[in-house]
């Protein structure tokens, strides 16, 4: 402890400031910037001396003693009073400085703290501040000078209260201390209300863990104490245990971030649950003095947690109930819909057919296909439903992916005496990255409603390259904006119905007027447009029409590796390396026919077998070098043929893809493994098979480019030329002959060498073939029969 009085008269100097004068803005940059630093060292004095026993347990307040000190003494260093020296002639209580001292001694003396105590404390605080000038980068005089400069303040605040207080008399001290009482008792009784009042049971518990004080509702459900404040406010302690509270105060670990555990206690009401925390009280000189713990009942919200689990289970069941029926009755229902639309097909083939009987055939067909798509869509929505839909972008020709839509409409549109028009934006780019399956079912869906909702007039589907296009793709590529529309001049939609049409089973309007569909066509191609990054709009007056419309960002790919990527079947001719065997295993004919003629056109050795368990007899007379099987069979289906290959030794690391026309099949694929290698839905996507075929045999394919295909690019320039024209040459109905022979009994190899002689026929007939073995590729009979008869009609 340093007092200057005493020092100076040991050191026998006269009481004069220090002859030379700094500046003191040094000294206000120290104190202003050492807030924390003085609040520390007055507390280390504070509790080094006890004081702490008698002042407040906040930090915070001590923060606020130190500027509310510092405050004045900014003050007084940057407008310094006339002199620093004291006078006997000065009243301090006046004094600007001494305002501090004043205010807090009124307010000491008030919480019953003594002149003796209050002042001895302030020495301290000279000493915090004193101190301080050791951190300054002072000569010896400056810091003295300061030095000076500090006792003086102190000495102005501590003259100050001195002055303040003698004048105060014992009966105004009584007075004060007895309002101050009352405002204590008063504020005591406002927090005991809201704690005997919580609906948390709160418990106070001392260091040695009893239990000292409960709230109303504590007692009530924990105890049978009745007045648990009486007794603590009488200053008797509770004599009561409870377990489970002492156990969790034993394992209370303030240090976790997260303190709050919920527990299932036992109450005067039974078992409940509650929500816990505790909190330690210490005091300012970071003593601990106990806890206080809180128990919140959370019973209600425990019981509608486990309702909603159990709830959401069963929807879960439910739904995953529906998903296997409908993978089910899709896979049923498909099989007959084959039969009945195949021997339509065949039978509208014979001569003698009465007209009526050919009305009555194309009835029966209309609505096989009806049925077709309805469990198609169905399907879709499901999947949609179960977030398993994804997509497959890959390069895409896209005026060529727009004229062939607009190509299969045609017909349609005809029918009715319907201007189709396509109108692309000569600047959008040729090769796209995009999902071309999901991307055609959008505007299909769009493009035939256009079409049935319209008597008169056209339908245009037009696609524009935006304004604010050609943006850079994180991955470097060029990402084009586009917009594509479809409008009609059909009856439109009132304001009212627009809102429902993209809810699922919505159709609107006169329903009187009996339109073709199901409803769910707008459902899936918002959920398709949405998961392509978009969303799908639409404006439509009643009887002017409909528009509507979504916006892609597109990647922009080269148009060389369109033909390779999306037309691998037009160039794969065989494969390098030795002789492969492929064992392909289905119980369907029509299935194992259509592989083993693709498979045998490129040269593989195949064998064939009509369930697992003729297929795992041909495995081990044959060792292939691929299995290729399908899920559902009689006798033993593929899971139990797989598991019976992968135990025999020779077969541990044979290649197997599983095929597979059920969803539900796909979904236990992703989900487990059961040995297989690959799996691949049905209907086969040819250049995903063929991928995978590569991928498990480790070959490479021969490609050739085909016939028809001029190296110099000629091709690809006619394909843009005629993208913003359409205009193909259709060859004459003899040269479809072949074709549609083939298609009736479903033989899709002649089809595909029978649109090769085409291409090799007459170059102009390019596009129209090309047409046809993307059908072909997606097994699309009917389009192909619709494309051959508009060739017909045409001639
Ligand atoms: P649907 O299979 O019935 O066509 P969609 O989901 O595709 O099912 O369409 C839902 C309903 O929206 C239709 O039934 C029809 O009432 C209305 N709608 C759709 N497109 C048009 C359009 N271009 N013009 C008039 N109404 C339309």
């Amino acid at each position: 402890m340093s007092d200057r009085t005493s020092s100076e008269e040991r050191s026998g100097r006269e009481v004069t400031q220090p002859s030379t004068l700094y500046p003191l803005d040094p000294l206000g940059a120290l104190v202003a910037s050492h807030e924390d630093w003085l609040m520390s060292r007055i507390l280390y004095y504070a509790k080094a001396q006890h004081y702490t026993a008698y002042t407040s347990t906040l930090a915070e307040a001590w923060r606020a003693s130190i500027c509310g000190l510092s405050d004045p003494l900014l003050t007084a260093l940057k407008q310094p009073p006339e002199t620093w020296e004291l006078s006997p002639e000065m009243d301090f209580t006046q004094d600007a400085i001494a305002a501090f001292g004043i205010l807090e001694a009124k307010r000491h003396r008030t919480r019953g703290i003594t002149l003796p105590l209050f002042l001895s404390l302030m020495k301290y605080y000279r000493q915090a501040y004193l101190d301080l000038l050791h951190l300054g980068d002072f000569s010896p005089q400056q810091s003295e000078y300061y030095t000076h400069i500090l006792h003086r303040f102190f000495d102005r605040i501590e003259l100050g209260f001195c002055q303040e207080w003698s004048n105060h008399s014992e009966n105004e001290q009584l007075g004060e201390l007895q309002t101050k009482n009352r405002s204590l008792t008063n504020e005591k009784n406002k927090y005991l209300t809201i704690f005997e009042s919580l609906n948390e049971a709160v418990f106070f518990l001392d260091e040695q863990h009893n239990l000292v004080n409960i709230n109303e509702i504590a007692a009530q459900t924990f105890t049978s104490l009745k007045g648990s404040g009486k007794l603590y406010y009488a200053g008797q302690s509770l004599t009561l245990k409870l377990p489970w509270l002492s156990r969790y105060i034993k394992t209370f670990d303030p240090s976790r971030e997260n303190s709050e555990i919920e527990k299932y206690l036992p109450t005067n009401q039974g078992r409940r649950w509650f929500e816990i925390k505790a909190k330690p009280m210490l005091d300012v000189s970071e003593k601990f003095t106990g806890f206080v713990v809180i128990c919140a009942d959370i019973t209600h919200r425990k019981l509608a947690e486990a309702t909603l689990k159990e709830a959401r289970k069963q929807a879960e069941q439910a739904n995953q109930a529906k998903s296997v029926f409908l993978a089910t009755m899709s896979h049923e229902l498909r099989t007959p819909l084959n039969g009945i639309l195949g021997y339509t097909q065949l039978l509208k083939r014979c001569p003698n057919l009465t007209p009526k009987q050919q009305e009555e055939l194309n009835i029966i067909q209309q609505c096989g296909y009806h049925l077709l798509n309805l469990i198609n869509e169905v399907l879709d929505l499901s999947k949609i439903e179960s977030d398993k839909l994804e997509l497959y972008p890959r390069p895409v020709h896209l005026p060529s992916l727009l004229e062939g839509l607009v190509a299969i409409i045609q017909p349609k549109a005809e029918q009715k005496d319907i201007d189709l028009i396509l109108d692309l934006d000569p600047r959008l780019p040729l090769g796209v990255y995009v999902d071309e399956k999901r991307l055609k079912q959008v505007l299909m869906n769009l493009l035939n409603n256009a079409i049935k909702f319209t008597k008169v007039g056209t339908v245009t589907l037009s696609v524009q390259h935006l304004p604010y296009s050609l943006k850079k793709h994180p991955n470097l590529s060029v990402l084009h904006s586009i917009r594509l529309t479809v409008k009609d001049t059909g009856i439109g939609i009132s304001n009212a119905d627009i809102e429902h049409i993209f809810l699922p089973f919505e159709q609107v309007g006169d329903t009187s007027a009996h339109y073709e569909g199901t409803g769910l066509g707008l459902t899936i191609s918002q959920e398709l447009v949405k998961l392509m990054g978009s969303q799908l709009n639409v404006r439509s007056e009643q009887g002017q029409g409909s528009e509507f419309w979504f916006d892609l960002d597109l990647s922009e790919v080269g148009v060389e590796s369109i033909s390779e990527i999306s037309k691998p079947a037009e160039q794969i001719i065989g494969y390098t390396g030795r002789k492969q065997k492929i064992l392909v295993i289905d119980d369907r004919l029509e299935n194992r026919s259509l592989l083993i003629s693709l498979l045998e056109n490129l040269d593989f050795i195949v064998y064939s077998a009509t369930n697992g368990q003729e297929g795992l007899e041909q495995a081990i007379n044959n060792l292939p070098d691929l299995v290729i099987t399908d899920i559902k069979m009689p006798v033993m289906d593929g899971f139990s043929l797989t598991r019976n290959l992968r135990n025999l030794p020779q077969f541990k690391s044979l290649p197997i893809l599983a095929i597979s026309a059920s969803f539900s099949d796909l979904e236990k694929f992703e989900r487990s493994d059961f040995g297989y290698n690959e799996f691949i839905g049905k209907p086969i996507d040819l250049p995903e098979f063929f991928a995978k075929l590569q991928k498990l045999l480790h070959i490479s394919w021969l490609t050739a480019r085909p016939p028809d295909s001029d190296p110099s690019g000629v091709e690809d320039s006619a394909l843009c030329e005629s993208a913003s024209h359409s205009t193909w040459k259709l060859p004459p109905p003899e040269e479809l002959l072949g074709i549609k022979q083939a298609l009736e009994i479903g033989d899709f190899k002649t089809i595909f060498q029978e649109i090769d002689r085409l291409k090799k026929l007459d170059h102009l007939y390019l596009k129209f073939a090309n047409r046809l073995w993307d059908l072909g590729q997606e097994f699309a009979d009917q389009e192909i029969f619709d494309l051959i008869e508009l060739a017909e009609q045409t001639d």
